[in-house]
């Protein structure tokens, strides 16, 4: 098409493909109906022999296309088929009739652009004048990308398949759609990549259905609060920062100092609790992922597991939208009223990933490199993540995502804009990590907003003031750290603050069901372990357990069955406790003489 300024009127350049050149009736037809729709007057139609346009023709006239071959005319009619059979659920046969009785094919404008530059996984297009930002354009082989990028003159894309088989000049199409992630309860069990593809090399899924991976945050009506506990089964955060359905929990600090393993814990805590769990892995190790998915089909937690993985040598558009499509699929079993848990490990990557897409599609950095949207990415992730209204079933979708400092810095970019926009964060700390206190959790620096709501009430009763004891006990180990001489009351306290430390200690892959991490707590908080040797406190803490479970079975139930401590439960928790510790002194003095 082009403007000439002279004559103020558009001059319209068509191509007629086909394989027999077309009488004179059907060329005048062609120009009306190109003057029309242009229109103008000024049109100047060229034949050119194509054998490969069977039955029928291709109008191509500047950057629209007219495809009245007979098999564009069939894949029309097999589009109306898929849609037909996607609604009707079963009954396909009389809508299937009454739509093709009234079916005719259409001669539709389908808009093409070509490659003008293609490499790191971006392409940009020249052409497509109406293309959307995230719709998915189709590349030739069936390559597919999303709009990311849109310019006075060009189009920015990212490419999900390899760009290999991407030239420049190649043709680009539009497909109207925005991308979207197959959902469905066959997920479950499986390893997926961010497209939705299995990974673990068995059968292909099958979808029930697409769930565009960018959608709108519940609204504020179609929320509740958060009033249910997810409980981790780790006591130093279930004690202390309670997660609660449907909240956001930021998990953040150095390597290797345990992020993943407590996402993991609190993956194998649901077992038998009716919860879906997604695990999303971000810019990681393949070998990191195939070992984490191993360790829970050891345990049995794949049966309500997703894993889906965009692994660090995938490129940087997939790693880019995983987050959003694991998100997708937890939306649709929420939405099914169903309660799920989603771990993103770790959202710093998917900011690097972010990163460098957008330095590619030449958008100016800002702060650390990161572009200006940085924060958008995000909170409208995380923001996804709810409580829902019984209206809307009452699903709810807890988030874990996880946060890598350098050098246990909570001051950087990403770090800061995901503290705001979660409701707590975990901070875990690599010099108690090496000291031995695993989970290596900073009592002081982390903090759960949602707070006592997300606690059941025996929880509530049980941990009591563990953490003012815990802050008292810090500050007394920091004044007196050079004092040598101490009166009785200062090391008594000491003694206690330790051995509550201690008893915040705990193996990997052992979360504590929640009777369990009450009887601790009461015994602890009530000073009744007080004299136990620090060493001895954790195999104390267990065997504590398994003598109550087996004096007042009737006790473990209840709290487990209600979520209540009642006074008379509490006492008799501690008066076995104080019964059990007399033995177990009893018991440590004699093998002590023995020895
Ligand atoms: P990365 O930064 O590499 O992702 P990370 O912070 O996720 O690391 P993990 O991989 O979870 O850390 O844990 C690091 C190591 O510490 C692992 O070998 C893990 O087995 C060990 N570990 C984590 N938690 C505990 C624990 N409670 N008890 C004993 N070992 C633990
Ligand atoms: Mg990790």
């Amino acid at each position: 098409m082009k403007n000439k300024n002279k004559e103020e009127q558009t001059v319209i350049e068509a191509f007629l493909y086909s394989p027999e050149e077309p009488d004179a009736e059907r060329f005048r037809q062609l120009c009306e109906f190109l003057k029309e729709k242009y229109k103008t007057e000024n049109v100047e139609l060229e034949w050119v022999e194509d054998q490969k346009v069977k039955g029928g023709f291709r109008l191509v006239a500047g950057n629209d296309i007219y495809d009245w071959s007979a098999q564009r005319r069939l894949k029309q009619l097999q589009a109306e088929w898929m849609k037909i059979a996607k609604y009707s659920e079963g009954n396909v046969i009389p809508l299937l009739q009454e739509n093709i009785k009234d079916w005719t094919p259409k001669a539709l404008a389908e808009e093409i652009g070509t490659v003008l530059t293609v490499g790191d996984g971006i392409a940009t297009i020249g052409g497509l004048k109406h293309a959307a930002y995230g719709e998915i354009l189709i590349f030739s082989h069936g390559i597919r990308g999303m709009v990311q990028d849109l310019k006075r003159d060009q189009i920015g894309c990212v490419l999900f398949g390899d760009e290999q088989d991407i030239m420049q000049g190649s043709t680009v199409k539009r497909t109207g759609r925005t991308a979207g992630m197959p959902v469905g309860d066959a997920f479950i069990g499986r390893v997926v990549d961010a497209l939705g593809d299995p990974l673990d090399g068995k059968e292909p899924i099958t979808a029930e259905g697409y769930r565009a991976i960018e959608s709108p945050a519940p609204g504020i009506i179609d929320r509740q609060p958060v009033n249910a506990p997810m409980e981790t089964g780790l006591l130093a955060i279930d004690s202390m920062f309670p997660i609660g359905r449907g909240q956001r929990e930021l998990i953040i600090g150095d390597r290797q100092t345990g992020k993943t393993a407590i996402a993991l814990d609190t993956i194998l805590n649901q077992k038998g609790k009716n919860v879906i769990c997604i695990y999303v892995a971000i810019g990681q190790k393949a070998s990191s992922v195939a070992q984490l998915t191993e360790t829970l089909r050891k345990h049995d937690a794949m049966d309500y597991c997703v894993v889906m993985c965009a692994t660090a040598s995938d490129t940087a558009p997939l790693q880019y939208i995983a987050p959003y499509a694991g998100c997708a699929l937890g939306e649709y079993f929420m939405n099914k009223g169903q309660d799920v848990l989603i771990i993103y490990d770790d959202l710093s990557k998917h900011a690097i990933a972010y990163r460098a897409l957008s330095l590619l599609l030449e958008r100016s950095p800002g702060r650390e490199a990161y572009p200006g949207d940085v924060f958008y990415l995000h909170s409208r992730l995380l923001e996804r993540s709810a409580h829902l209204s019984e209206d809307r079933g009452g699903g709810s979708m807890t988030a874990l995502p996880i946060v890598e400092t350098q050098a246990g810095d909570v001051s950087a970019y990403i770090p800061t804009n995901i503290i705001s926009i979660t409701d707590g964060q975990i901070f875990l700390e690599s010099d108690l990590f090496f000291a031995g206190q695993r989970p290596a959790v900073n009592v002081g620096l982390s903090v759960s907003r949602v707070g006592g709501d997300a606690q059941t009430k025996a929880m509530k009763t049980a941990a009591g003031a563990i953490r003012l004891d815990l802050a008292q006990y810090r500050e007394m180990e920091v004044f007196t750290q050079f004092s040598s001489d101490l009166d009785d009351a200062t090391k008594r306290q000491l003694v206690y603050g330790q051995g509550l430390m201690r008893l915040l200690r705990q193996e990997q892959y052992h979360p504590l069901k929640q009777y369990e991490q009450v009887i601790i707590l009461v015994a602890a908080l009530n000073h009744v372990i007080q004299d136990v040797p620090v060493d001895e406190i954790s195999a104390c803490s267990r065997e504590l357990i398994a003598w109550t479970e087996q004096k007042a079975h009737h006790v473990c139930t209840e709290i487990e069955r209600t979520g209540q401590l009642s006074e008379e439960a509490k006492q008799t928790i501690l008066h076995l406790a104080q019964d059990f510790i007399k033995s177990y002194s009893l018991e440590e003095r004699t093998s002590g003489q023995e020895r």
